[in-house]
Formats: C-alpha cells, structure tokens, sequence
C-alpha cells in the first residue's frame, strides 16, 4: 500500500509489521514508521550532536577538513542508503542503525576507548558497541515515559553488532542472538559492512590531506593503484587533488558494486522468505566477493600500518591515554568533582553495585565527553600545561 512503511520491501527485509517491537510499548505515530521514529530520535539526541567533537582518526583541533565522528556516521549511512535501496531492504532502518553505531565512542577515537577499557578491567571492561547501546538504552534523557530512546529491537540488534559472550549474557533477548550465533537482520549487517566501506576510504583521503600517507605509497595497495591508474587515463589533465577524488569515489564504487552483486547472489542461493529466515542462516548473506574482500583486507592493513601507527598518530593516541586515564581516576577516587547530576549517578549506582557500580558510571561520564571538553577538565583538574 503506498505511504506505509513496509511498502516496496523485499520478503527478506525489516518489516515494520514484522518488528519484535519496543521496550515500553507505545502507541503507533499517524504517519511516521517505527522505524523512521528511531532514525530521528538517533538524529534529535544528545549523543548525535556530540559526535561533531569526537576524533575519528584525527583530533578535532588538527584541521577543519578532516572526518569527525559525525561526518564519519553520515557517510556510513550515505553508503548504506544507496544499497538499502538496491535490494529493497528497509532504508529507515538501515540509516537508524549507521547514524547510531558510533554513539558510544569515547573522545580521542580508538585510543580513547582503549584506555577507558583498561582502567575498567576490574569492573567489568569498557566495549564501545556496548556502550553505543547503552546511550540508547539508558543514558540519553529525554522521555517522561522511559529511559533512553526505546528503539525497536531491530534498530538496537544493529547497534550493538557483537559483543563478548560474557557481556551478552547480561543483555536478555538482544544477548540470547549472540549467544544462539543468530545472525541480525540484513540492515545490521550492511551498517557493519558500510562502516569499513567509509573509513577505508575516508581515511585514505585524511591520511593523504594531512601528508601522513603518501600517493605512492598507496600505489602499493591493489585497489587504489588500479583505480589511480584508470583515473590518469580517463582525465588526463586533471590535478592530482581530483584525481585521487575521483580514485576514491571509484574505490567506493567498485566495493559497493560488488556488495550488491555478490549478496544479489546469496539471495538467489538461500531465498529467505522472511528476516527470520535471514537470521537462521549460517553466515550473514550480505557479503563481499572473494576477490573483492582481500582487495579491502590489503587497503585495510595498509592503514593500519602506515597511518594508525604514524608516529603523529601515536603522539596523539599517548596524549590521549593520558587524559582518559586521568579523568577517570581523579573522578573514581572522588565523585565529588562530577557535575551534581553525574554525581547522584555515581552514588546511587555504588550503593547497588558497589565499586563496579560508581567506575561504571564515571565510564559513562567520560565516554559521553568530546575531544575538548575532555582535555579542558584535563586541565582544570589536572594539569594546566598539558595540550596536544
Ligand atoms: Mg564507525
């Protein structure tokens, strides 16, 4: 039926009819589907705003034109979008998911979450697809009616992706997926997938822009050097900036063409009739081919080597250990120096919980921080002189 939200979707898709629902149950929206509700709830909440300050590869403060946390969400749901539509799955759900999967991030990127993990060893460790559930399920505060946004089971199956089977079991039906090996919904798995498409990509162009990386270098890489190569023939005259422009946008071209070719292929093979029968299936039907999955395996490494571990890189990721740790032990040790909110969070949830309880919610404090915002109380609480 045109206008409803399941309308045009292929068998295999999240039906909105078909959800496994919300938490707290409520009542339908004259004319927004559920999950168009979640998409815009995702873009009204606290969290999306903050991801504007929070680093992707680079701190916010070492260049305008570098990919943030937010730009980054963006283009993972662009990519997203493009493929939902393709196969007819749910778009709305597809988007939710993508611009969701990194609200959970700590400032300072993956240095940030690895330094809050280690000062949570003992209480539990810190899981920054665990927590990106957690802003949704608990920590944003916006609805008389419940805590967190109460999303559909299909936009928060997406969102947490995977998790240690220690901490699935704590997470009740979303856990038991994990446990079970079910896999999620096909949007799940293509905001996974989409999520490696942007930054592989997206961090070639900012590793080239901050001259960490250089063009010949990555002529080592297969997929780049064969797009830059055809991009030379095509415009011959173009300059260098475009031209890699335009090797990236053939290098996403190539890999989402093959996306949808090869799960195009799946879905002749397997025939799903339904999302569950998607989630019965032994492997995630949304795959890349063979060939194309170790051409993005060898750029993957390639950045690993050469732009995650650049000594420039490195200096911030020490830098931002410094602060992580910092804060989180200055306000362990005294809940006093939270913000009065934080610090009745913080006191209610030790006298359940004990020590566990008050780290957990200093984790969720500082996790919730931007780039700046975390260093500006790093010196005011700390030390004045530290800067990056
Ligand atoms: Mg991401």
């Amino acid at each position: 039926m045109p206008g409803h939200p399941d309308s045009g979707l292929a068998p295999y898709a999240a039906f909105v009819s078909a959800s496994r629902g919300r938490a707290h149950a409520e009542p339908a929206h004259p004319y927004r589907g559920e999950f168009q509700r979640d998409r815009d709830r995702i873009i009204h909440c606290t969290a999306f705003r903050r991801l504007v300050y929070k680093t992707q590869v680079f701190v916010n403060h070492e260049g305008d034109l570098y990919r943030t946390r937010l730009t980054h969400s963006l283009e993972v749901a662009q990519i997203a979008r493009t493929v939902a539509r393709e196969l007819c799955i749910n778009i709305e759900l597809a988007e939710a998911i993508c611009l969701a999967h990194d609200l959970g991030h700590t400032p300072f990127g993956h240095a940030g979450q690895d330094s809050l993990n280690k000062c949570m060893r003992a209480y539990g460790g810190f899981e920054h697809n665990l927590q990106s559930l957690r802003v949704v399920d608990e920590l944003e505060d916006r609805y008389a009616e419940f805590p967190g946004l109460n999303l559909c089971y299909e936009t928060r199956e997406g969102i947490l992706k995977h998790c240690s089977r220690r901490n699935a079991r704590q997470l009740g039906v979303l856990g038991k997926r994990i446990l079970a090996g079910e896999q999620p919904g096909l949007e799940a798995q293509l905001a996974d997938l989409a999520d490696g498409i942007a930054y592989n990509n997206h961090d070639v162009d900012d590793g080239l822009r901050a001259g960490l990386i250089t063009v010949d270098e990555l002529c080592s890489v297969t997929l780049f050097r064969d797009e830059y190569e055809r991009a030379g023939k095509t415009h011959a005259h173009a300059s260098d900036r475009t031209r890699v422009s335009g090797t990236i946008r053939a290098m996403i071209n190539r890999i989402v063409t093959d996306l949808l070719q090869t799960t195009r292929d799946n879905l002749k093979v397997a025939m799903p009739e339904s999302i569950e029968a998607v989630r019965s299936q032994r492997k995630p039907l949304l795959t890349f081919s063979p060939e194309i999955q170790s051409l993005h395996q060898e750029l993957k490494h390639f950045l690993n080597e050469r732009l995650y571990r650049h000594p420039r890189v490195a200096a911030m990721t020490e830098q931002a250990d410094t602060v992580v740790t910092g804060l989180f032990h200055i306000y362990f040790e005294d809940t006093g120096q939270l913000p009065p909110e934080h610090r009745v969070r913080a006191d209610e949830s030790e006298s359940e919980s004990g020590d566990r309880g008050r780290a957990r919610a200093v984790a969720d404090y500082v996790a919730g921080m931007t780039d700046r915002y975390a260093l500006s109380e790093y010196q005011r609480l700390i030390d004045p002189e530290l800067d990056f």
